[in-house]
């Protein structure tokens, strides 16, 4: 009898999805295939174009996504990938302070003409919407990396369709625990798997999800003759890790409320930003469609960029590096990357909660925020 998954809970679909058939000794988990290429006159026929550990991996994320995925070598190569897309001299409309590859990326497509680029307020909804006659892609990533700005998801989503713009969200900092945007009417679902998803920092991936069968398609294609694909090992470590994401990430959205709570209190602190605190200006709006607030904080420390270094450099638990997502907590100040944007404080430090005991972590931060 064949199994009907769709009522299954997000949790157990992460266990799962991208498992081989069940038989007699048949493998509990995907191999990993490592093939540049395959006998001829069959679906696949070149390693570029399909890999039987990319498809277990994919079948994972579409669970939890929905639609049909497609996994890249980097969050970034989806990313290119999903704009490689649009016709010449498109118009896409996304936050001034998104993450900063992204910034980058915009900036060198409006620098070149090959896009034009409207930057607005993510949070600011009228200002999102006046920018949308004549555009052609809505560019959502929210919460933002790394102010937590929440954009109203469900209502620029529906915004942007009515008008025929095209609409793709990029779901790192969330996740499908925290909000599923193709649910929302969103036409592609970007993840940095390298961050919850793998959650263990030892891979790099990105992935696209869609249920429009002719942009995935061209997003297929765009990934075949980029070349920008994931290695099998990769997609492997990825697929074990989402196995135990829904336990990781409630965890870790657990311990960042706690954290945030705490961090809101502490003298050396002037600012957090995390959109679980009710006194947060992104509050009330994330609450009304997002199932968690997340497990990435951020906070300005009282002091100089200097001092806010000093805090990562401090810690014994917390590794001060970029990036999230993993069991491991990291921190760093924002800033010390020249692309960041100015806007961005200069004494701001992003934290990603990791799966440690919770108090054990607040220790840390106390004795670090100690040294300012
Ligand atoms: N989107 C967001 C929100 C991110 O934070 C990142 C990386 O930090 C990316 C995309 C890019 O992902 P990757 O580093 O896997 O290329």
């Amino acid at each position: 009898m064949s199994h009907d998954a769709s009522n299954e809970k997000l949790s157990t679909r992460a266990v799962t999805a991208g498992r081989p058939p069940r038989a007699g000794d048949s493998e509990l988990n995907a191999p990993i295939s490592l093939n540049s290429t395959f006998t001829a006159g069959g679906p696949i026929g070149y390693g570029r174009y399909g890999n039987d550990t990319w498809s277990a991996t994919e079948t994972a994320i579409s669970a939890l996504e929905g639609g049909r995925s497609l996994i890249f070598s980097s969050g970034m190569a989806a990313i290119t990938a999903a704009f490689s897309i649009l016709p010449w001299g498109a118009r896409i409309v996304a936050s001034n302070e998104g993450y900063s590859g992204v910034m980058t990326l915009l900036n060198q497509y409006s620098q070149s003409g090959r896009l034009k680029v409207s930057l607005v307020d993510i949070s600011n909804t009228d200002e999102v919407l006046a920018q949308l006659p004549g555009a052609d892609l809505l560019w959502l990533e929210s919460p933002t990396n790394p102010c937590l700005d929440v954009a109203e998801l469900p209502q620029l989503i529906s915004a942007a369709k009515s008008a025929g713009i095209l609409v793709m969200v990029d779901n790192t900092f969330a996740t499908a625990l925290t909000q599923r945007p193709l649910e929302m009417g969103a036409d592609v679902v970007m993840n940095s798997v390298t961050k919850f998803l793998s959650g263990h920092s030892d891979v790099l991936m990105g992935s696209l999800s869609t249920n429009n069968a002719e942009l995935f398609t061209s997003l297929e294609s765009a990934r075949k003759f980029n070349g920008s694909i994931a290695g099998p090992f990769e997609a492997w470590l990825a697929l074990r890790g989402i196995r135990t994401f829904a336990l990781r990430f409630a965890q870790s959205c657990k311990s960042a409320q706690v954290l945030a709570q705490r961090l809101s209190d502490h003298p050396k602190v002037s600012r957090v930003r995390y959109p679980g605190l009710v006194t947060d200006s992104q509050h009330e709006r994330a609450k009304k469609f997002m199932a968690t607030f997340g497990a990435v904080l951020s906070f300005e420390v009282i002091g100089s960029g200097a001092d806010a270094d000093r805090v990562c450099d401090s810690s014994k638990i917390i590794t001060h590096a970029t990036s999230l997502g993993g069991v491991e907590s990291l921190w760093e100040r924002r800033r010390r990357w020249p692309i960041e944007s100015p806007s961005v404080p200069e004494t701001l430090i992003r934290l990603s909660v990791g799966c440690e005991d919770v108090e054990d972590l607040w220790e840390d931060i106390q004795r670090a925020l100690a040294t300012i």
